[in-house]
């Protein structure tokens, strides 16, 4: 048990789990966010708890793809060209992780993260008065075709080689399970243990209130920097003076890199944006969360309606949204569930854009900081924080605890870019 001060940097579902571990190990936590908990990218991810989610983001075969996804106004990848020069060392160390064997490698590393999500967020959620929001009906992969079946075939078995059970339905199981989906899909797969999340802002907020009654400090400031004394941490500066701790998580999602660098930590953090749509009291759509695997995006039955999420947006932190990527997820949708009307009543529906932390390899990056005793990162998790955040704030615990980790940190280590 600790008996430490912790200040964590940042509650979005990463720190407010972080957070919770923490008390949980009789830590006294500070949370400090400059924004409301859950407000930025853990306000509209897709909901997906799918431990089964150790396929990484660059794969053997993918580069060929990317010219055609560029040119394709519907397509699942779009860059701001006057990112380019920005992003592009990220790029590069992108395409050095999408080698066979280090693919592998990541997918083993993986499967630790991402695998205990649901049951760790049903207890957490339990704890919160919240577990009405995880679901567990599993996740549908689709396919308008036998060739797009064919092709998803790799990522499928590296989901098996970790473990992971995979069912193949033909056309007239997928029909029985989702009788709203366009019938032009002739193919699925379904994977049982995977989950959802009704609603990921509720969710979020529901750990910060249960960090709150475990007697955590909820500020509001904005992390500029900190103040360092003998190899250590003493204190976060912040707009609203400084916050004075023993500990310190950095835990701040996409904009995690600069608060690394004035550790002395240069690390290739980037931001993959991504859109969400959301219709409200939906005449038709999934029952089960599904992957679209042609449009690369996911439909999620939510407490507020079906949400679209999905995309790559390269543009960094500072470009301003482009809504017609969201219009876009929209016109799928409505292609994949043709019951829902093509004129939608505009207060029926939202559009929403986040930062995913992308590391170039796909893992995050967990581990103590290199330059100081005292403070440890949990940031970049890319495609899977919502589902990795529960995991990422029992290991973060462990390790300001001193405790032998529950699961091996090496994989997450932030020296592995040195
Ligand atoms: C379209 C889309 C769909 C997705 N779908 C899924 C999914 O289905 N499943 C899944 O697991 N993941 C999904 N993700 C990814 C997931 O949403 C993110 O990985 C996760 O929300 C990251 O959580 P976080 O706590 O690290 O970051 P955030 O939620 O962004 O929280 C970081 C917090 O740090 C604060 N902060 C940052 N810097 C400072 C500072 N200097 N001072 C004070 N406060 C600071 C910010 O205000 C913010 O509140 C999706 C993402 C997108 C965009």
């Amino acid at each position: 048990m600790g008996d430490t001060h912790v200040l964590v940097i940042g509650a979005g579902i990463v720190g407010v789990c972080t957070a919770v571990h923490l008390l949980r190990d009789g830590h006294r936590v500070t949370l400090v966010d400059r924004g409301a908990p859950g407000e930025a990218t853990s306000f509209g991810n897709a909901g997906c708890l799918n431990g089964s989610s150790v396929v990484p983001i660059a794969m053997p075969g993918m580069l060929p793809q990317v010219p055609r996804w560029l040119l394709d106004p519907m397509g699942p990848l779009t860059i701001r060209w006057r990112y380019l020069p920005a992003i592009a060392p990220w790029l590069w160390r992108f395409v050095r992780a999408g080698r066979p064997e280090r693919v592998a490698e990541i997918a083993r590393a993986l499967r630790p993260m991402v695998g205990p999500t649901v049951a760790m967020h049903r207890d957490l959620a339990r704890a919160a008065g919240a577990e009405a929001l995880i679901r567990q009906v599993g996740h549908l992969h689709v396919y308008r075709s036998e060739t797009e079946f064919a092709k998803d075939a790799t990522g499928m078995a590296m989901r098996a080689a970790a473990g992971v059970t995979v069912d193949e339905l033909g056309f007239d199981d997928l029909r029985q399970l989702e009788p709203d989906l366009d019938r032009g899909y002739v193919r699925a797969r379904l994977i049982q243990e995977n989950g959802h999340c009704a609603d990921p802002l509720a969710l979020t907020r529901s750990y910060a209130d249960l960090a709150r009654r475990m007697g955590a400090t909820v500020r509001r400031a904005q992390v500029t920097g900190f103040a360092r004394e003998g190899g250590r941490v003493r204190a976060a500066l912040t707009d609203q003076g400084e916050v004075a701790a023993d500990s310190f998580v950095i835990a701040g999602g996409a904009w995690s890199r600069d608060l690394a660098a004035a550790l002395g930590d240069r690390l290739p953090l980037d931001t993959e944006r991504g859109y969400h749509v959301m219709v409200a009291a939906p005449e038709a759509g999934p029952r089960t969360p599904t992957t679209s695997f042609a449009g690369k995006f996911i439909a999620t039955p939510m407490d507020a309606g079906v949400r679209a999420a999905g995309t790559v947006e390269l543009g960094g932190l500072d470009a301003p949204p482009n809504w017609g990527r969201a219009d876009i997820l929209l016109r799928q949708l409505q292609a994949m569930y043709p019951r829902l009307p093509r004129d939608l009543d505009a207060t029926r529906v939202s559009r929403w854009m986040g930062f995913r932390p992308s590391m170039p390899d796909s893992l995050p990056v967990v581990g103590p900081a290199r330059a100081v005793g005292n403070a440890f990162y949990g940031f970049g998790h890319g495609h899977v924080g919502l589902i990795s955040a529960p995991m990422t704030g029992r290991l973060l615990a462990d390790l300001v605890g001193g405790r032998t980790p529950t699961i091996d940190p090496a994989p997450y280590a932030p020296g592995r870019f040195a």
